[in-house]
């Protein structure tokens, strides 16, 4: 048996209808912005492998600074002991990230950093005696798969047999182009109406929903109005942050900046899974108190793992370097360039970019999340060695940022004749 069977044999794989999968494609080793199988074809991963790769697979110096870690403390309990690497950490995200934040709560991935963000929501109106119950979310939003990450996510096709069991969320519009009066509108009803906690957002781009953007004006402008009804604002960075957006982070386009900030994907380039929650000393300062009652209660058993931590500073020494700035631009740039060499062929409706994020929106109808023709072009992206992983009738590119001119021209190529396919200019 190889691999893939195997494989099919004890292994439930996510969002994966078992019954009818293609047995998935068995990855053996990485290198740079490539992905090798076990026959030696390789594959540029041109969606970061979930959009969490930021400076290539198997990178030597984050390897290093692991296993450094792991030689030295793998793990600690992370109540009443701390360690370097959790401090050091927090400290230098700190200096990065928006103005105004001042604690670092950790957790484990991306879904557990935005519960954390709404327990400390809802937690810091009760801890006042002026509980407040409702939060606000944008219609399209993707905030995990966890309980509270998937009621502040829009009900869609892949959360029905869950629905009643989520709790109420107000949603308003996302504020497109041409949508945004109306979304402002809504976010002014709701906050009007009183009793909100706070309102989560996907700052400039709704990654599940398809790459969807829209400006740092209007969001600077719901969350003024949210600062004017005392409603505390969460800002969902966890695709956004650590450069994504052409900046280290989506907020660094506002002018208005958030009362708490939530990481994942990025924080350790990909290697190691944490998550993490910032919050400005206002949020943390209505949990000290003598009742013990007001603590925040929660936790996990790898909370602020010293070498997933390791990892993210790596990946910030790494960051931080001129060079992969310099990278991120030659990015952001060629990105501007095929967009607009694309941005006219038949079948194309529209195409998006926000720095280092590209989405080529297909006609809409031309595939759906469950058709035959997005397996189709899935299946074409691999034969022409390169993983794209299409949302709906939406094909976007999030590359690591080491990724070559060469493996760019690839993945734009691949993206040219999945055109053609829509079209039915090949089959
Ligand atoms: N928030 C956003 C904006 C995301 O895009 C995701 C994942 O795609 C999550 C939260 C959930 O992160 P995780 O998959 O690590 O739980």
């Amino acid at each position: 048996m190889n691999l893939a069977e195997r494989d099919h044999n004890v292994i439930w794989h996510p969002y994966t209808q078992m019954k009818t999968a293609a047995l998935p494609v068995p990855i053996v080793r990485g290198e740079g912005a490539l992905l090798f199988s076990e026959d030696g074809t390789s594959y540029v991963d041109a969606v970061a492998s979930w959009w969490v790769n930021l400076h290539g697979h198997a990178h030597p110096y984050i390897a290093q600074k692991v296993t450094e870690q792991l030689n030295t403390l793998e793990h600690v309990i992370f109540a009443g002991f701390t360690h370097p690497a959790a401090v050091t950490f927090a400290e230098r995200l700190l200096q990065i990230l928006p103005q105004g934040q001042s604690r670092i709560f950790y957790s484990d991935n991306g879904s557990t950093a935005v519960e954390v963000a709404l327990k400390m929501a809802i937690q810091y109106w009760n801890n006042f005696g002026t509980p407040k119950k409702k939060i606000i979310a944008f219609r399209d939003s993707y905030h995990g798969d966890t309980f509270g990450a998937m009621s502040v996510s829009a009900r869609s096709a892949f959360t029905v047999p869950f629905w009643s069991y989520l709790f109420e969320v107000q949603f308003i519009d996302v504020p497109t182009p041409g949508n945004e009066e109306e979304s402002v509108k809504q976010l002014e009803t709701c906050a009007l109406a009183g009793d909100v906690a706070a309102f989560i957002y996907e700052p400039l781009v709704l990654g599940t929903a398809g790459m969807v953007m829209y400006t740092p004006e209007v969001l600077d402008r719901l969350i003024e109005i949210c600062r004017q009804h005392d409603i505390l604002t969460i800002a969902d960075e966890v695709m956004t942050g650590f450069g994504r957006t052409g900046r280290t982070f989506a907020t660094d386009y506002l002018q208005q900046k958030p009362d708490m900030v939530c990481l994942s994907k990025g924080l350790t380039g990909g290697t190691m899974a944490l998550g993490a929650t910032s919050c400005s000393e206002k949020v943390y300062e209505a949990f000290l108190h003598d009742d013990k009652g007001k603590t925040l209660f929660h936790g996990h058993s790898y909370t602020a793992n010293p070498v997933a931590c390791a990892a993210g500073l790596a990946s910030m020494d790494l960051l931080l370097q001129e060079e992969t700035q310099e990278s991120i631009n030659r990015i952001v740039q060629r990105h501007a360039a095929f967009a607009a060499s694309i941005k006219n062929l038949p079948q194309v409706l529209e195409v998006r970019q926000q720095g280092t994020i590209l989405a080529v929106e297909f006609e809409d109808g031309a595939t759906s999340y469950f058709s035959d023709l997005r397996d189709t072009l899935y299946s074409f992206g691999l034969e022409k060695g390169v993983i794209l992983r299409p949302l709906g009738n939406i094909i976007y590119v999030i590359p690591p940022y080491c990724i070559t001119d060469q493996q760019l021209d690839q993945v734009y190529q691949a993206i040219v004749g999945m055109q053609e396919i829509v079209t039915g200019k090949r089959h």
